[in-house]
């Protein structure tokens, strides 16, 4: 499942998500951390403007990114999805590097795991989620035959 954030939301290349994502972010930081305060949130990879790839959570262990979702009639998507978060929002291109990333991700991923789809989480989540919004080229990992 493909996400976007950033955090503060607009800014990029701070340390916020990855604090975020390691239950270390100082609510008291910026006014919309607040927001965040008390959720449980987590995602195995997140893929940083420059291509650099962190993961946070093993891929046998489940990650809270995909919140209230159903996908083909299955709720919780959370039990079944690997989440994916690329540092980007609804209103600016993603970076080349972060599609390279990606697509390399993807590529190995699929050695492993049973990709049976890639979703965006406005897809599971439809009317509460848009990421990872309308810049994201789905095209640029389309499977190539
Ligand atoms: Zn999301």
């Amino acid at each position: 499942m493909i996400h976007a954030i950033s955090l503060p939301p607009g800014e990029f290349g701070g340390n916020a998500v990855t604090e975020l994502f390691t239950n270390r972010l100082d609510p008291a930081g910026h006014p919309y951390y607040a927001s965040l305060a008390g959720w449980r949130l987590s995602t195995h990879f997140f893929i940083r403007r420059s291509g650099v790839l962190l993961q946070f959570v093993s891929c046998l262990e489940r990650a809270w990114h995909a919140g209230v979702s159903c996908w083909r009639g299955e709720q919780r998507c959370n039990d079944y999805s690997l989440g994916i978060e690329l540092e980007g929002d609804d209103y600016s291109d993603y970076a080349v590097a972060q599609y390279v990333t990606l697509q390399r991700l993807l590529a190995a991923l699929r050695l492993r795991y049973p990709l049976e789809a890639i979703v965006g989480h406005a897809d599971i989540a439809p009317g509460r989620k848009t990421d990872p919004g309308p810049h994201f080229d789905w095209t640029a990992i389309a499977v190539r035959a």
